[in-house]
């Protein structure tokens, strides 16, 4: 039987895991190993995922994906009983195992120095980051390795004479080479080698949490556990006799609340006195006589070849080569003589098989969680308190109808906070950059040096800050959603939708927030884990039609079709939303074919989050958002202004210089009136700024980009309109506006020119044609370039940033151009 074909409500154990790769090994080492019982609890309001408890913990799988387990309803021959294989070692054997400790001796003197660096380690939802947060206070800066998209937070703190180097790892639920951030992690320890870590451990998923801690005994590093949510295990009436079992695996436990900061300082202490341990006994991981025996042969082979090299304890490389680790291997390829080691692993993984009847990476997953459940079977009780707020909530929020209007109502009121309430401060932010202008404008001398600042820095100042409050307001949800749990069941009931797109559910939201603004709403998809999901989805949210982009339409639909207005607006939207789909099913069948993480999603109790959290989080992003973009942004702007302002030409300006003179000078002698000098003045400023606009740089470009903006029939004003709103959207207006009538405000009589508009022959530039694509253009090429550096920064490359730029344009130019040569023969 297959767990998808399980009913809600009903129980099972599970017999084996198929598939392979990525899903499979992530599948059994969150716990979906031989023996387990597994519980279906519900379907998501469109029957896909379903959720599942699994190790008092709750997981959802994809239909597909539970599809490929098998399990056995209860019946008396296969119950729990039958996986205790005599492989699956219990406490009893682990006993007369113990006779295996060696000693590991530590070389370097730490007495001396004292500084220790430490690393925190855990499960997602762990309590890692609350931890740092409070052990830290405010000395933290956020790393971003370069390569790869995981971050890690580095902090100091001092204690008892010691300064402490804190770093915060990403969560992971293990070790192996599937996962960046389980990569990402291992690196961090082999490489940097902390001299102490502390695995943060859940207490209220003691027994999967604890499948990580046992890769990290084999790993031998130097390590303290804090074992966390102790106030959620004391709620639930177990208890767990930790001492007993910190003795079992010579590890110090220490239990914590990692969110009122209870417990740090007697974590500190144990870290101070594992890091001044000059030598320590190394528990081993009884993985049972077949495994055992193959380690042991895996270990002779390799010690005649040259182990040095290898910066970790042989015997985890064994055991990894063994499980068929990639990484593992490739460093077995570096070494001399690995012929013959990799025949004997290949050997000793098909006795595996043989011998146990099942493959190796399940073989060694098993014997892990076998001695967790033998080391937990005499130390922690059963729960005695059913207090499921959490099950409580899911009824609610996941039901079948109550779920989606839930979320809706959620999703509209974080819309609302992000751009209406965001608008306020943004309306203040615009009118003190446009004080600040006023200001150099009103002090300094004229030139092209006060243009730069007025029109190029402040302007483009403005342009970075604008968005802040929105980004600000964003992250407070979200990190709200994230550290609640609510994020995960978001993505739970919108999996099956996304999914259709070949996304993850988790890519809603940043979807959805790109309706605001695309540029928070790329910095949002950092909440889904997999990299080809994230990548696809930062392709598509530009487009998601930003507000931005609204005065366009709405310039134009109010010029020539005021009666379809609403219809078309819908259309357009409708139009991007669709392209997206489009792009995002393509992308996925050919720049990004593997999914590389499953959609196996824990979804964790719901806790409440401290305001300290929720704003140390979001201050994290505004500060990143500042720092990393605003730079970019700001040169962008200035280029942009650049382009636009020159080249200037002396003759001209002195002509209508000139001009404006005589015009003066006539009103002065009383030749004129005042009337008819404010009239000339201003003909001449719209003469002055038009030629300017026809000349300059950016005019250049779009009378020499008319070729290619023919076949549109896109005149060459709109070609420099377009290329101005690289800026950002709005400018296309304004850019108008100068080079129809001379006055970049003024919107009535811009409607008229543009409804007047003719080519020399009398012929409306206009048509129905050229508008639709024009407005399509708008709609699918980038939004702007703080949408393109947002790209750039989220995915590491400035590749990905130009491709994005070019795919949008290019397809922006041949839905405008199939739109008017194809409606053409019809018209
Ligand atoms: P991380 O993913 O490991 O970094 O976990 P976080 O530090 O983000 O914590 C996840 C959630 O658990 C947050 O809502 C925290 O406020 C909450 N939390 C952290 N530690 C504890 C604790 O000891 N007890 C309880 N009840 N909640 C905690
Ligand atoms: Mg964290």
């Amino acid at each position: 039987m297959r767990l998808s074909e399980l009913q809600t409500g009903h129980k099972a154990y599970i017999i084996k895991v198929n598939g392979s790769g990525a899903f499979r090994k992530r599948i059994l080492e969150m716990g979906f190993v031989r023996g387990q019982e597994v519980r279906s609890i519900l379907n998501a309001p469109l029957k896909d995922p379903i959720k599942y408890e699994i190790m008092e913990y709750e997981v959802s799988l994809r239909r597909s994906e539970a599809v490929l387990v098998e399990i056995c309803m209860l019946a008396a021959d296969i119950g729990k009983s039958g996986a205790a294989d005599d492989d699956l070692l219990s406490i009893e054997e682990y006993e007369g195992n113990g006779a295996e400790h060696h000693i590991h001796h530590n070389s370097t003197q730490h007495q001396q120095v004292k500084n220790i660096r430490v690393a925190l380690v855990g499960n997602p939802n762990a309590g890692k980051t609350s931890i740092f947060n409070l052990a830290s206070g405010a000395h933290e800066h956020v790393g971003n390795y370069s390569g790869v998209t995981v971050n890690s937070k580095e902090g100091t703190l001092k204690h008892n004479g010691y300064t402490f180097t804190l770093v915060d790892l990403p969560g992971t639920y293990s070790l192996s080479a599937y996962t960046p951030e389980e990569l990402f992690v291992r690196k961090h320890i082999l490489g940097e080698e902390p001299d102490v870590l502390i695995n943060v451990v859940s207490a209220s998923a003691l027994e999967r949490n604890l499948y990580l801690t046992t890769e990290l005994i084999d790993l031998e590093a130097p390590m303290v556990i804090a074992l966390n949510m102790y106030d959620e295990m004391e709620q639930s009436g177990r208890t767990f006799d930790h001492k007993t079992f910190s003795a079992l695996i010579n590890t110090p436990i220490v239990p914590t609340v990692g969110k009122r900061g209870e417990g740090i300082p007697q974590l500190l202490e144990k870290v101070i006195s594992v890091y001044q341990e000059t030598e320590h006994e190394h528990v081993l991981i009884p993985y049972g006589r077949v495994l055992e025996k193959s380690i042991g042969i895996m270990e002779r082979e390799i010690e005649n070849s040259v182990t040095a090299s290898l910066n970790m304890p042989l015997r985890y490389f064994c055991i990894k080569l063994l499980e068929g680790d990639k990484e593992m291997e490739d460093r077995l390829s570096g070494l001399q003589d690995n012929m013959p080691i990799f025949a004997r692993r290949d050997k000793e993984r098909a006795y595996i098989e043989k011998l146990l009847r099942e493959d190796p990476e399940s073989a060694f997953t098993n014997a892990r969680y076998g001695f967790i459940a033998g080391g937990l079977k005499q130390t922690l009780t059963e729960k005695t308190q059913l207090a499921d707020k959490t099950k409580l909530i899911d009824t609610l929020v996941t039901h079948k109808y109550l779920g989606f209007p839930f979320f809706f109502i959620f999703l509209w009121l974080m819309f609302e906070a992000t751009f209406r309430l965001g608008g306020y401060p943004m309306a203040w932010i615009e009118w003190l950059v446009a004080q600040l202008g006023n200001l150099f404008r009103g002090n300094m001398a004229e030139g092209p040096l006060k243009d730069l600042i007025v029109d190029g820095i402040i302007g483009g100042v403005g342009g970075v800050i604008v968005f802040l409050p929105n980004i600000v307001i964003l992250y407070l949800f979200i990190a709200f959603m994230e550290d609640s749990g609510y994020m995960a069941r978001a993505a739970f009931i919108m999996d099956k939708v996304m999914h259709k797109m070949g996304l993850h559910g988790k890519s809603f939201i940043p979807l959805i927030m790109g309706f605001g603004c695309n540029v928070p709403a790329i910095m949002a998809t950092r909440t889904i884990e997999s990299r080809s999901s994230r990548m696809i989805t930062m392709f598509i949210v530009p487009f998601m039609s930003c507000s931005a982009r609204l005065p366009v339409y709405i310039l134009f639909v109010s010029a020539f079709f005021p009666s379809m207005a609403s219809l078309i607006l819908l259309g357009l939207y409708a139009v991007g939303i669709l392209i997206a789909a489009f792009t995002a099913r393509m992308f996925r069948k050919t720049l990004f074919r593997e999914d590389d993480t499953p959609f196996v999603m824990e979804l964790p109790p719901y806790r409440m989050p401290t305001l300290k959290s929720v704003f140390t989080h979001m201050w994290d992003r505004s500060r990143q958002y500042l720092q990393k973009m605003g730079g970019a942004i700001l040169i962008g702007s200035i280029i942009i202004w650049f382009l636009g302002y020159f080249p200037r030409d002396k003759e001209r300006e002195a002509r209508y210089e000139a001009q404006i003179a005589e015009i003066e000078m006539q009103h002065n002698t009383g030749a004129m009136g005042a009337d008819e000098r404010e009239s000339l003045t201003a003909v001449i400023a719209h003469n002055r700024n038009t030629e300017h606009q026809e000349n300059s740089y950016i005019g250049t470009i779009g009378k020499f980009m008319e070729p290619v903006m023919r076949p549109l029939g896109f005149d060459w004003k709109i070609s420099v309109s377009l290329l101005s709103g690289m800026a950002a959207k709005e400018i296309v207006i304004s850019t108008m506006g100068v080079l129809y009538t001379g006055d970049s405000e003024d919107q009535q009589s811009l409607k008229e020119r543009l409804q007047g508009e003719t080519y020399d022959d009398g012929t409306p530039v206009f048509t129905p044609l050229v508008i639709a694509g024009f407005l399509l253009f708008v709609l699918i090429y980038f939004p702007c370039i703080a949408t393109i550096i947002a790209i750039k920064e989220e995915a590491h490359s400035w590749r990905w940033a130009l491709f994005s730029v070019f795919y949008s344009t290019g397809l922006a130019w041949l839905v405008a151009f199939l739109v008017y040569q194809v409606g053409s023969l019809f018209v």
